[in-house]
């Protein structure tokens, strides 16, 4: 077979499939560390977008409530001259938000209009401590600038808080919202200085935690700390360990920070599962795929090995065909053109005739029934036979061919065997073909032991040469269909590679076997082993032999 064709065909695959997957993972591997950290920033950045959501949703409720406030004294504005108006639209904007626990409009002449919720600490039946009102001017003072800034960009629609930490009394969570009350119609209309007090335990569990459970697909965990004293003041479920992926302050309390993590793994480590699962996976295709191309490499070659065989085949046949043909012809010439006088050469001329066209039939028909059998059409008839008188036919038949060959062949053969359930013809050419091999591979030694015994419910024939023998890694290949062992004999002996796979064909079909024993350089012994039913053998018979 031609070596370059397969190494072309490996190649071929090599460079088309096996190359570019092979890169691609060794490429996934090296890559690995840089994949995980891109691949972590990418999930960050995304944990940061889900607390950016959350901050902007305060953000959000905090403009609502501006709304509100600002449209109530956008539609009655002359309630603003009347603090009693004012003092009550408070009461019912405090008392509409649970987190809100007092709010207080300043006029421009630095009057107060206050309602605040009892629970809040600072509250003098419900009104702002004259303390704080001090409080809140001096804040006012001190932060000028920033809430000028504020107010510039109230102006201009964003109207952004001045955030005051209030915290007067222990444990006491307060924050302060100022931020300008504009007409939202005319922007340009500055109504008054408004400010909100929230409680910021109740601003996180109704309003942060809220959102939160809206987001929460069961893959995060969100918490909020107080960054003052490291404590986590609200998480959506029971964490093991308080080491969150991301955080970020909350932008309406900023002494808060949001917190998230991904739920039961760390960023950490889920991306490195996921880029070594990504890996795993790879490794799974090439291994896969390198057992596909194996797989087909060997295909390919034991086919193109057996279109080798079948050439051989040909080559070897027609040399068989040829060699016994032309010594037919070449006696039957000399026959007929009446040169040979002696009655005795004449009488070895009409053997030989004989014995060629007997080999002539045996090498057809062995290709007739490899035929039959590949396209299943060999048919087999079993009859009770007696074994031993066949077998001494085929040798009465084949003696001539195989004493002018200068081969000896001696029998032992048992007597009064059991009838055996065969079909003449197929065990005929099985025989024939056992011993045709030990003449062709005699190597010299022209001894052949032909034995015929029963074994407990089995009758054996065994051809036994004393010839070349086979190697044990060759002993099982010998049946296989064109198989012929390469030695130097190979190419001097020829074969057609199909004899031992019709024997071995013709005992599956007698429901036996044939079994070969071999040292190189010793000999073989192939057996044939038909079983013999003991029960219906009384059935079949026994023979009596002489
Ligand atoms: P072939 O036509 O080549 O003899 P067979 O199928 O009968 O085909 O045998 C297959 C191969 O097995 C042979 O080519 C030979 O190499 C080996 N073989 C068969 N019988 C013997 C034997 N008795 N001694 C040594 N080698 C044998």
């Amino acid at each position: 077979m031609k070596k370059s064709r397969l190494f072309k065909i490996i190649l071929a695959f090599f460079l088309a499939i096996l190359l570019p997957v092979l890169s691609v993972t060794i490429f996934e591997v090296i890559q690995q560390d840089k994949k995980e950290a891109l691949l972590e920033s990418i999930y960050q950045r995304q944990l940061d977008t889900i607390l950016f959501a959350v901050n902007q949703n305060c953000y959000d409720n905090f403009n609502s409530w501006v709304i509100k406030l600002s449209s109530y004294f956008l539609k009655q504005p002359k309630a603003l001259s009347q603090p009693e108006m004012v003092r009550k639209t408070l009461r019912n904007f405090v008392q509409s938000y649970s987190s809100i626990q007092g709010a207080f409009l300043r006029t421009n002449i630095g009057q107060y209009v206050t309602f605040m919720d009892a629970s809040l600490p600072v509250a003098r039946n419900n009104e702002l401590s004259a303390a704080s009102l001090n409080e809140i001017e001096e804040i006012i003072i001190k932060d000028r600038q920033a809430i000028l800034t504020m107010t510039d960009h109230a102006v201009q629609g964003y109207v952004n808080p001045h955030i005051i930490k209030w915290q007067k009394v222990e444990n006491a969570h307060k924050t302060l919202l100022l931020f300008p009350l504009v007409n939202i119609e005319n922007a340009n209309k500055i109504l008054t200085l408004a400010g909100i007090f929230i409680d910021d335990r109740t601003f996180i569990e109704e309003i942060v935690g809220r959102k939160f459970n809206s987001m929460q697909e069961s893959s995060f965990i969100f918490a909020v700390r107080d960054t003052s004293s490291g404590e986590m003041i609200y998480a959506t479920e029971h964490v093991e360990s308080d080491i969150f992926e991301r955080s970020e302050a909350l932008w309406i309390i900023p002494s808060l920070q949001l917190e998230i993590k991904l739920a039961g793994t760390t960023l950490d480590e889920f991306t490195h599962v996921q880029t070594r699962t990504n890996i795993i996976f790879l490794t799974i295709i090439n291994i896969i795929l390198l057992s596909s191309i194996f797989y087909i490499i060997r295909y390919v070659y034991l086919e193109m090995l057996l279109a080798q065989k079948e050439k051989d085949f040909v080559a070897n046949v027609s040399h068989e065909l040829r060699t016994p043909l032309a010594l037919i012809r070449m006696f039957a010439e000399l026959m007929e053109m009446g040169r040979v006088r002696s009655e005795e050469k004449k009488q070895h001329y009409y053997k030989t005739i004989m014995a060629e066209s007997t080999r002539l039939t045996q090498l057809i028909n062995n290709i007739l029934d490899f035929s039959k059998i590949e396209s299943k059409r060999k048919t087999y008839s079993l009859k009770p036979t007696n074994i031993r008188m066949l077998i001494m036919d085929i040798l009465d038949f084949y003696q001539y061919h195989v004493s002018q060959k200068g081969f000896k062949i001696n029998n032992n053969l048992e007597l009064n065997l059991p009838r055996v359930l065969l079909d003449a013809e197929a065990v005929k050419q099985a025989v024939v073909n056992l011993i045709d091999n030990a003449i062709k591979y005699s190597n010299g030694n022209k001894n052949i032991n032909i034995t015929l015994q029963q074994k407990d419910s089995a009758v054996i024939l065994s051809v036994q040469d004393f010839g070349l023998g086979i190697p044990v890694s060759e002993q099982q290949k010998v049946f296989n269909k064109f198989y012929r062992v390469e030695n130097s004999l190979v190419h001097t002996t020829k074969g057609s590679g199909l004899g031992l796979t019709l024997v071995k064909n013709i005992m599956v079909q007698h429901r036996g076997q044939v079994t070969v024993k071999s040292k190189v350089g010793e000999g073989s012994t192939f057996s044939l082993i038909f079983p013999i039913d003991l029960k219906n053998g009384a059935q079949n018979g026994r023979n009596i032999d002489h």
